[in-house]
């Protein structure tokens, strides 16, 4: 992994992103190596000759442009992070998600973070002094061998449920991005249920869901990952790009059933 030192232009950067604002991307890159990610394109804005997931750019001076940047800037939702993961393990060392949450904590933005680590923990303290904020785990799949093949590098599925249950206990409103839903290994309904099960017993009270998108752009890296270790797998993601509509159309209908049976605030994403 190559890590280099860089600067950033502007520390919150506006989204497109329905119901965000700003995006605030400490990192450029992430370590978590999952297979499936949707930043790739960022490398194209970095010289690097490395492939996506092999190198991260720490931006150094976000922390100083952010201090200049918010008291010009109109409050509104701030997302952590939409290109990167704020919590990778790199954060332990710089902290410079850490620095900016502590920035924000006096000013009146609301504060959005999406991570799939666990040392978001470390940042409780600072969380508690936001006044507006939400923090949401992603799970892409209930069974945690499966988890540990796309997204290698990330917090394990049970340190990401016992992160939850921390948040909610230290009063910190959370909720769980439930994707992309992986063909073949996600999309069972009955060990979807038990997922939302679980997560209607943790009082999870928000849950997003999303299918997997860009999977033609993936077709490589998926082939490359199960190529050997499950030829199934491969043809029915195979099948899943040549039927890609009627796959969704499939999921999004056996979703709304299964979600029928829970309790806990929905949105289907797609
Ligand atoms: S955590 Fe997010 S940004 Fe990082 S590799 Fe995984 S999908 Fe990409």
């Amino acid at each position: 992994m190559k890590i280099t030192k860089g600067k950033c232009k502007n520390a919150l950067v506006k989204s497109r992103i329905e119901g965000v604002d700003y995006a605030l991307n400490p990192y450029t890159g992430c370590q978590h190596g999952c297979v499936y990610c949707y930043a790739e394109f960022m490398k194209k804005y970095t010289n690097h000759k490395e492939e996506w997931g092999e190198f991260v750019d720490v931006k150094i001076n976000i922390i100083d442009r952010l201090r200049e940047q918010i008291r010009k800037t109109k409050p509104g939702v701030v997302m952590v992070s939409t290109v990167t993961d704020a919590y990778q393990p790199l954060e332990e060392k710089y902290q410079l998600t850490r620095k900016c949450l502590e920035i924000l904590t006096n000013f009146d933005f609301s504060v959005s973070i999406q991570t799939k680590s666990d040392l978001i923990l470390r940042d409780l303290d600072v969380l508690k002094k936001i006044k507006d904020k939400e923090v949401g785990f992603t799970i892409t799949c209930p069974d945690s061998n499966v988890q540990k093949m796309f997204e290698p590098c990330a917090s394990t599925l049970e340190r990401r449920f016992e992160a939850l249950i921390k948040l909610k206990e230290n009063g910190i409103p959370t909720f769980v991005f439930f994707g992309p839903i992986l063909p073949f290994f996600s999309d069972n309904m009955n060990s979807i249920r038990l997922l939302f099960e679980r997560l209607q017993k943790m009082k999870i009270k928000k849950v997003y869901l999303d299918k997997m998108n860009y999977i033609k752009g993936k077709r490589k890296k998926i082939s490359t990952l199960l190529e050997g270790r499950s030829p199934q797998a491969l043809r029915f993601y195979e099948g899943v790009i040549d039927h890609e509509k009627r796959y969704s159309e499939w999921l999004k209908s056996n979703l709304a059933s299964a979600l029928s049976e829970f309790s806990f605030e929905a949105e289907v994403l797609f």
